[in-house]
């Protein structure tokens, strides 16, 4: 195609197209992709200039026009978007930005997957839906010439993005003619035996047939041939793809399908669809069950025609469609045809045209039944509700429609709005704030270090954004609190001269139920327990400076009131009861007295005889030490015996037998007896061994 005859085309359709805008365009394009070349080895502005040629076809607006032979400059020249808006104004930049934003989604590798989204974002993108025709055209013009491209792996992929978004997008609004050649352009490149194949056979039935199709033609048209009906009788041609498609689906053979006659008739008006139809059922039988009047009920996508399937002339079962001419153009060119015509000078009609077209897709998705579907009608209404941005390097980020960048932020990634300093909207530095809007590319600054996000929750919207903001705070506090917390503990014992280790600290775990320093440095940061708290529990006050004296049993009097004088007394043997305990006497009038716990099971013998049972209490002054007896299992670790030994002997306790057996490989049971004062001397000792790691439990052995 040359200059004036794009030219030429356009004035044909509009003659009020200014024609010296499209040339500008024109010299522009050539001008800024210069020496460059497609792999064909053509200059690479015969393929915008195609593109635009496509688009005259379709009858489209100069600015449609004028953005086709533009639409790659932004992507591979060095031409910006200010540049084309100085030269071309408003409109044609605001195409060529929407045009060249789908450009960008479409070089990524990774596309398949983001099919679904690539299908959101033609929608939400194309706020004005030329753009969508625009990049319609230009992967017709690309498949046309797809054979040229050398790398084989690409030209399937592109093909196979075709068949699976292009081809149902442009069924989708109902652009026909259009579909059927990229569903073919793409066949040929996924399927290529399958293809020449049926292609060559079904050449041959057309040739065989084709003396049978002119006859139904000619008997057709003089049964049509009536005053006042002015008629046009055509075969029907089908596509190698959607016969193809139909042998798939409908498991028949290709003899069915190619013998099967499909036939076209056009009408001038509406009346006249009705008209044929009844000379043609008057004439023929119908096969009942295959008659559809898309005419009253017009499919989703707008598509408009009778449909009729006869056992026609010479007993040959045909298929018959019966549309008007007008239609027929709707039909094929499906929202295009709704566009053409449609530009006026006034720019104000140009909006509202543009805007009607919006609702007539919006209408048609929502219209839309479940089947061979693409977008569902929820899925539209979120979009309504959402805005469709970028990153950089092209990957789409869908957000509640009210999000600022800072929610893009955490959209991508949550740590990166925790280091969120900044972002760039479009290229431009803007507030983290700023609230976005569709196709918006959002850039986001990142800094080396967490940024202070106190303020942050005020200017989010989303849940993730949120419950990481407050994630992160909760966690700095703690972070502060444990920072704190050692501290304290550190200087605290400086002032006794003691270093906090791990092992010392371990001591406190028990009492204060906590279980690893971190836990304990922050209970005391938040002030739930003192330094000197836990200074005491790990050197505690309890400990004697002096050694008591261990009771013997024999040379001292027992620290117990209530004993009967002259009667010799003895512990229940094999008992480690120490004062504090519950203790009862049990008199045997030969023997003496049996102190006992009270929770002895071998008390349950003297239920019968309360007369021997003696109230025995601990004297509150005590100068003697008693044996109590602990039994621990703990980890199998070096240094275990070595950190229970130690916390014992801090706590004064006096370790006089300690027996030791394996349970299993991993745990040991440590028995250990052990002198202290009272039995709360011994419940202290028990509670600090409990917040050892290397403790799995602590118990005292009464008897
Ligand atoms: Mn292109």
């Amino acid at each position: 195609m040359r200059q004036y005859e794009l030219v030429d085309r356009v004035l044909s359709y509009n003659p009020k197209a200014d024609e010296s805008l499209i040339n500008k365009a024109y010299v522009y394009g050539t001008k800024m992709h210069g020496v460059q070349l497609r792999e064909s080895g053509d200059p690479y502005f015969s393929h915008p200039l195609e593109v635009a040629g496509i688009l005259t076809e379709l009858k489209l607006d100069t600015s449609s026009v004028i953005c086709a032979l533009l639409h790659d400059t932004i992507e591979d020249t060095h031409a910006t978007i200010k540049d084309i808006e100085k030269n071309f104004g408003k409109e044609v930049a605001k195409l060529v930005d929407g045009v060249s934003k789908l450009n960008k989604f479409e070089n990524k590798n990774d596309y398949s997957k983001a099919a679904e989204n690539f299908r959101k974002l033609i929608i939400a993108s194309s706020s004005d839906l030329r753009v969508l025709l625009i990049k319609l055209a230009d992967r017709l013009h690309n498949m046309r010439t797809l054979r040229f491209l050398k790398d084989k792996n690409r030209r399937k992929r592109i093909a196979r993005e075709t068949l699976e978004i292009y081809a149902p997008l442009a069924a989708r609004i109902g652009m026909h003619s259009i579909r059927e050649e990229l569903e073919d352009l793409s066949f040929a490149e996924t399927e290529p035996e399958i293809r020449s194949i049926l292609f060559e056979r079904i050449k041959k039935s057309k040739k065989r047939n084709n003396k049978i199709v002119k006859d139904i033609e000619k008997i057709i048209s003089d049964k049509l041939s009536i005053d006042n009906l002015e008629v046009k009788v055509t075969g029907r041609e089908k596509t190698v793809y959607s016969i193809w498609k139909k042998l798939e689906n409908k498991n028949k053979s290709l003899e069915q399908l190619s013998d099967l006659f499909a036939f076209r008739i056009y009408v001038e008006n509406l009346f006249d669809c009705y008209k044929v139809l009844g000379i043609l059922h008057n004439n023929w039988q119908a096969v009942p069950g295959l008659f559809k009047d898309y005419i009253s009920t017009p499919k989703k996508n707008g598509y408009q025609s009778i449909h009729t399937t006869l056992i026609g002339p010479r007993n040959r079962r045909i298929e018959i469609q019966i549309r008007t001419n007008k239609m027929h153009e709707l039909n094929e060119k499906g929202l295009a045809a709704h566009w053409a015509y449609k530009e006026k000078g006034n720019a104000n009609d140009q909006y509202l045209a543009s805007m009607a077209w919006i609702s007539d897709l919006v209408d048609i998705l929502q219209r839309d039944g479940a089947t061979e579907e693409f977008l569902e009608n929820t899925r539209l209404e979120l979009s309504h509700e959402q805005v469709y941005c970028f990153t950089p390097k092209g990957r789409l980020i869908a957000l509640p429609s009210n999000a600022s960048a800072l929610d893009f932020a955490f959209a991508v990634h949550s740590d990166l709005g925790i280091y969120c300093s900044g972002v760039k909207i479009n290229g431009e530095i803007k507030p983290r704030r700023t609230k976005l809007v569709n196709g918006d590319e959002v850039e986001i600054i990142k800094s080396r270090t967490p940024v202070p996000i106190d303020t942050f929750e005020d200017i989010v919207v989303t849940g993730k954004s949120k419950s990481t903001i407050r994630r992160t705070i909760k966690e700095n506090k703690i972070k502060n609190q444990r920072l704190i917390g050692k501290e304290i503990i550190k200087s605290i014992f400086s002032s006794h001269r003691k270093k906090p280790t791990r092992d010392i600290l371990e001591r406190s775990f028990g009492p204060l139920n906590v279980r690893s320093l971190m836990e304990l440095y922050e209970i005391v940061g938040r002030g739930e327990t003192s330094g000197s708290e836990v200074y005491d529990l790990v050197y505690p006050k309890t400990k004697r400076k002096k050694r008591k004296k261990r009771f013997y049993g024999k040379d001292l009097s027992l620290p117990i009131s209530g004993l009967l004088p002259d009667m010799s007394v003895r512990f229940q043997k094999n008992s480690f009861l120490i004062p504090g305990d519950n203790i009862v006497g049990i008199v045997t009038p030969s023997e003496g007295i049996t102190i006992y716990s009270t929770s002895s099971k071998d008390l349950i013998q003297y239920e019968d005889n309360p007369e021997r049972w003696l109230r025995l209490n601990w004297k509150k002054e005590i100068d003697v030490t008693f044996t109590a007896r602990i039994l621990l299992s703990i980890i199998n670790e070096i240094g275990a015996l070595g950190s229970i030994t130690s916390t014992i002997a801090d706590y004064g306790g006096n370790i006089t037998n300690l027996n030791l057996n394996e349970k299993d490989t991993d745990f040991y049971n440590l028995r250990i007896d052990v002198d202290v004062n009272d039995n709360i001397h011994i419940s202290n000792i028990i509670q600090s061994l409990r917040g050892l790691p290397v403790i799995d439990s602590v118990e005292r052995i009464l008897i």
